[in-house]
C-alpha cells in the first residue's frame, strides 16, 4: 500500500505539478505527509542529476574502463562497432546522446555501458559473435541500461546516489571531488554489476532495439545460449557469470516476452564481419 502512495505521488508530482507539492503536503494526514516528503526528496536527487552531469560521469566510467584495456588498434572494426551501435541508438527513445561504441583489447567475454551512452564489447566478445544481429542483440542490451539509467540506480541502491546529487548541487564540490567519487562508484560497480531486475530489463528492451533496427530479435538469445554451454568458472567469462542473472534464467525470461510478440519475426542476420571489416577499412 505504501509503495502504491509513493509510486502514484512520484508520477503525480514529476514535472510541472512539483511547484504545488508545498500546498499539498500541508493538507495531509502526519504519517502520510512524511511518505509523501520522502517521496518528494526521492524526486529531487534523481532530477538534480540532469543530462551533462550523467554524462560527465558516464565520461570517468570510461575513463577507468580504457585505463584498464585499451582499445584494439583497428579503425576499421571501431568504425563499423560505432557505426552499427549508433544505428540501434538512434532507434531509441535518447537518439542524441553522444553515443561512442568502442571494442576493448581484452580476450575476455564481455560487454559494458556507462552513463550518458559509451559502450564497450571485448575482443573476446566479438571473436565468438556468430552473426551481426547477435552483435546487434549485445549492443543493444547495453544500450537499454544506458537509455533506462541502470548506473544511477544501482548507485541509488549502494548510497552513492545521494553523494552523487550532493557533488551536483554545488559547482566547488563537483569540481573538486567528482574524479574521486567517479572512482569509487566504478569500482564498486562493475566489480559487483547492476541489479538483476535490471539486467532482465535489458535484455527486454535490447531485443525490441534490435528488431526495430532490422535485425532479428533473436541475436541476443543467441548469445545467452553461447553463454549458457560455458563454464562459469572459465576465467573469460567469470566476470560475467558474476555479474549477471543465469543464462537460464535469461532466457526464461525472454522466453516469456517473446513468444507472444516476435513469433513471426522477419529480421536480418545481417553481414558477416569479415565482410563488414572490409566494407569499413575502405
Ligand atoms: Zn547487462
Amino acid at each position: 500500500m505504501k509503495k502504491i502512495l509513493i509510486a502514484s505521488i512520484i508520477m503525480v508530482f514529476s514535472g510541472p505539478a512539483m511547484a504545488q507539492f508545498g500546498d499539498f503536503l500541508n493538507k495531509l494526514p502526519g504519517n502520510v505527509k512524511n511518505l509523501a516528503e520522502g517521496a518528494k526528496n526521492l524526486v529531487d536527487k534523481t532530477k538534480e542529476i540532469d543530462e551533462p552531469k550523467e554524462i560527465a560521469l558516464g565520461q570517468e566510467f570510461a575513463a577507468s574502463l580504457l585505463g584498464a584495456k585499451p582499445l584494439v588498434n583497428d579503425p576499421a572494426l571501431q568504425r563499423y562497432v560505432n557505426t552499427l551501435g549508433r544505428w540501434l541508438a538512434l532507434q531509441t527513445e535518447r537518439p542524441d546522446l553522444p553515443w561512442t561504441f568502442g571494442v576493448l583489447d581484452d580476450v575476455g567475454f564481455n560487454a559494458f555501458a556507462t552513463p550518458g551512452g559509451n559502450i564497450f564489447v571485448t575482443r573476446g566478445l566479438l571473436a565468438r559473435m556468430r552473426s551481426e544481429s547477435e552483435l546487434a542483440g549485445v549492443l543493444a542490451h547495453e544500450i537499454a541500461h544506458v537509455l533506462r539509467k541502470h548506473h544511477l540506480n544501482a548507485m541509488r541502491n549502494t548510497g552513492g546516489m545521494g553523494v552523487f546529487a550532493d557533488l551536483a548541487a554545488s559547482q566547488l564540490k563537483w569540481d573538486a571531488n567528482l574524479k574521486t567519487f567517479a572512482a569509487n562508484a566504478f569500482k564498486d560497480m562493475y566489480a559487483k554489476g547492476l541489479d538483476k531486475s535490471d539486467e532482465y530489463e535489458a535484455d527486454r528492451i535490447g531485443v525490441v532495439i534490435a528488431a526495430r533496427a532490422g535485425f532479428d530479435p533473436y541475436g541476443l538469445p543467441a548469445v545467452i545460449q553461447t553463454l549458457q554451454s560455458q563454464s562459469a568458472q572459465d576465467g573469460n567469462f567469470s566476470l560475467l557469470f558474476e555479474t549477471h542473472p543465469s543464462p537460464a534464467d535469461r532466457l526464461d525470461s525472454l522466453d516469456k516476452v517473446m513468444r507472444t510478440r516476435f513469433d513471426s519475426s522477419n529480421g536480418s542476420q545481417g553481414r558477416s564481419f569479415e565482410e563488414r571489416v572490409k566494407e569499413f577499412s575502405r
